[in-house]
């Protein structure tokens, strides 16, 4: 069995851990692995190495460090197949949707490769006789990452290139349920010339994340995950002083009007609310139809779904892949149950399927639910499964009251041929992240990704222009150099242009 441990000041930490966890193979249900879980004192072991190697990192030239960003992206992109299957392996999802994920997170080490430009600041000369002002970004220090198993290498890179490019060293607490693509990343930062203790992993639950959260030496902490856990860091990350993002889960709902194409908005629901078994936080999972629109677009997704196979990640037949472990996969199907108690329509039912050969891995088919209201449990709980609820509506109005009044806040999406109901709803909507005829505004480097309301605590969302603000601080500067017009002492607060 294969064992995952820490990575600390440029190797993999040796001691035996007090704790393990299981990281399962979701395709098969077995035990393929134990993730060692950090102590205190381990935490601290990797926090000292980042601090120490950051005396040193913050001055090393910003070109140079911007050429381990390319080296790193060159391994990364000629080892991206490497990588996708060790996601594969313990998220479950499939090849090509991990491929996605790899390349989504190679779009952010490209973006960090242009640091060198992205921290430059501003010069104002002569803003006094003589006088002239300039910013500088500087780095942080010690900054800290904690992120979620759906998007294991992915989302660890919408922190760390940006935040090491920017001149601050790294503590990364990935997901104990799939930690091995941290590991990778790690051993590819290393050979790629970064020096040890700019980038640690640990590994670990809430003893880590806890110790993150109080440490003395962490100057700042990025966090996605659940909403619950992202409120607890914002609360708990700027108690103890830390400039924290938090990024929280999502129910995006995705507005079918009347004039829409019902093809395209069948194409983008079955593919938006399925993808990665719907543990995207992108993921649709609400379908909101107005007027008659439900009547023309579920026949059409009914096809579609009728057509999907789910079935182990490695398959190149599978297009939908197991869910990461057996407790999220009874969570899913408790959330079926209890929308079929509560009085929704069970249209597609997913539970139950396995494949054949892979009776114990942890599958949910493709469900769908009609008829769902929102007082139901499967309206208000985010299921982060392959699991879409059909919501009927009279009118646009109340397709957008509905979202606004979710306290999620993070992506959703209008299908429409007309282009001022478009604009309406782009004007109208509280969320952070909006799809025009497309199921999800997918994320791109150079523009920050972030929700609003409970998707987003702190006021920077992450990578992007947002994140290189995130990981540097400014300083300002005025000089004076001696000169004939030196005057003296006076007390006097300077008056604008003397
Ligand atoms: P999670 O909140 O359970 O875990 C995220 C991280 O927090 C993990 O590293 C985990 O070890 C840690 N953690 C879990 N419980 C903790 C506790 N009690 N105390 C301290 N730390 C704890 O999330 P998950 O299940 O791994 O990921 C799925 C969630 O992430 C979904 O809600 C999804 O919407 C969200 N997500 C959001 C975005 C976004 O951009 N907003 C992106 C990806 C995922």
């Amino acid at each position: 069995m294969k064992r995952i441990t820490h990575w600390i000041d440029g190797e993999e930490w040796s001691a035996d851990p007090e704790r393990t966890g299981p990281v399962y193979d979701p395709a098969t249900g077995q035990v393929a692995g134990e993730v060692a879980m950090a102590s205190v004192a381990e935490v601290d072991a990797a926090v000292e190495a980042a601090r120490k190697a950051f005396e040193e990192w913050r001055d090393v030239p910003v070109t140079r460090r911007q050429n381990v960003m390319f080296e790193f992206r060159r391994i990364v992109s000629d080892r991206r197949r490497q990588l996708a299957e060790v996601i594969t392996s313990e998220h479950g999802k499939t090849v090509p949707d991990a491929l996605g994920e790899v390349q989504r997170g190679l779009e952010v080490i490209e973006f960090a490769c242009n640091i060198a430009h992205l921290v430059k600041g501003e010069y104002s000369e002569q803003v006094s006789t003589g006088v002239d002002t300039y910013t500088i970004r500087q780095p942080l220090g010690v900054v800290a990452g904690i992120t979620p198993f759906n998007f294991p290498a992915m989302v660890p890179m919408w922190m760390y290139p940006l935040a090491i490019a920017a001149g601050n060293t790294f503590v990364l607490k990935p997901s104990e349920k799939d930690p091995s693509a941290s590991l990778l990343a790690a051993q590819w930062l290393a050979e790629a010339g970064l020096p040890p203790g700019v980038f640690n992993v640990v590994h670990g639950d809430k003893v880590a994340v806890d110790r993150i959260l109080e440490h003395p030496d962490i100057s700042a902490v990025s966090f996605v995950g659940s909403t619950p856990i992202a409120r607890y860091i914002y609360e708990n990350g700027t108690k103890h002083g830390k400039r924290v993002q938090a990024l929280g889960g999502a129910k995006n709902h995705m507005v079918v009007l009347p004039d829409a194409d019902m093809e395209l908005a069948a194409d983008a629901a079955v593919s938006a609310g399925f993808g990665s078994a719907g543990e995207r936080c992108m993921a649709i999972s609400v379908v909101v139809t107005v007027g008659d629109a439900a009547d023309r677009l579920l026949p059409k997704m009914l096809e579609r779904i009728a057509k999907l196979r789910t079935g182990p990640g490695t398959d190149p037949d599978s297009e939908m892949g197991p869910l990461v472990t057996p407790e999220h996969r009874d969570r899913v199907v408790g959330y079926i149950d209890k929308g079929v108690e509560e009085g929704a329509e069970l249209v597609v039912d997913g539970r139950g399927y396995a494949p054949e050969g892979y009776e114990n891995g942890f599958y949910v088919g493709p469900t769908l639910f009609d008829r769902v209201t929102p007082d139901m449990t499967i309206y208000k709980d985010e299921i982060f499964g392959p699991v879409l609820s059909t919501v009927r509506v009279d009118t646009y109005q109340e397709a957008i009251d509905l979202i606004n009044a979710n306290p999620y806040g993070n992506g959703t999406a209008v299908f429409t041929n007309d282009g001022g109901a478009a604009r309406l709803f782009q004007n109208q909507i509280q969320v952070g992240m909006v799809g025009i005829n497309l199921p999800i505004p997918v994320p791109l480097a150079f523009y920050s990704f972030g929700g609003w309301k409970d998707s987003l605590f702190g006021t920077h969302p992450i990578y992007g222009p947002h994140g290189v603000d995130f990981y540097t601080r400014q300083k300002v500067v005025i000089s004076r150099w001696p000169d004939p017009m030196h005057r003296g002492v006076d007390l006097g607060f300077p008056q604008h242009g003397s």
